[in-house]
């Protein structure tokens, strides 16, 4: 059984993680979409929202193989313990690549059996990202083409609350 993660701060989830959580799902027999928990960043949604926003966004696109986790520390620990032989990677344009290529060869360094894979999301998603997508929304914008309904639900939610 070929089984990756697919690790992220997910701060929320949008529709370019999504296409990319599709991508590997038909590729790997398990996808695990993992949470970053100690995240050097202060998140907008806390780790229990990030992972239900991420549930029903799967299901609404109705993907079996894929289920949702939080880790903390060493990712590659985390992918032993999980058995995963991949770590899946989204790659929007050539800025991603410095950061990305860093991780990859660090974590290949950790852990030479775990192979870091990179796929690209679909064009119209590569200008996205989970900061951009919350200060439009905190500014009153219009993200709903961009995240799945859930996303959308809990955003418009958050903001009126303020
Ligand atoms: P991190 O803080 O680990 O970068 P993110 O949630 O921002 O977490 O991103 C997780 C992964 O998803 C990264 O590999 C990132 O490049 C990728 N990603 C983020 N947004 C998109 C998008 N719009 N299209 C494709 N991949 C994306």
């Amino acid at each position: 059984m070929k089984i990756a993660l697919y690790p992220g701060t997910f701060d929320p989830i949008t529709k370019g993680h999504l296409d990319i959580i599709e991508r590997a799902s038909h590729l790997f027999d398990k996808v695990i979409v993992t949470v970053a928990v100690n995240s050097s960043k202060t998140p907008m949604f806390t780790t229990e929202e990030r992972m239900e926003l991420i549930r029903s966004a799967v299901k609404e696109i109705k993907l079996k193989n894929v289920s949702v986790d939080a880790f903390s520390g060493l990712l590659v620990n985390f992918a032993r313990k999980k058995k995963a032989s991949a770590l899946i990677r989204g790659l929007r344009a050539v800025s991603d690549f410095e950061y990305e290529f860093q991780m990859a060869l660090m974590n290949r360094k950790q852990a030479p059996t775990i192979t870091t894979v990179f796929l690209m999301p679909h064009e119209k998603y590569t200008y996205l990202n989970s900061s951009i997508i919350r200060e439009v929304s905190r500014l009153g914008g219009d993200v709903k083409d961009l995240v799945p309904t859930a996303v959308q639900k809990l955003l418009d939610q958050k903001l009126k609350t303020r």
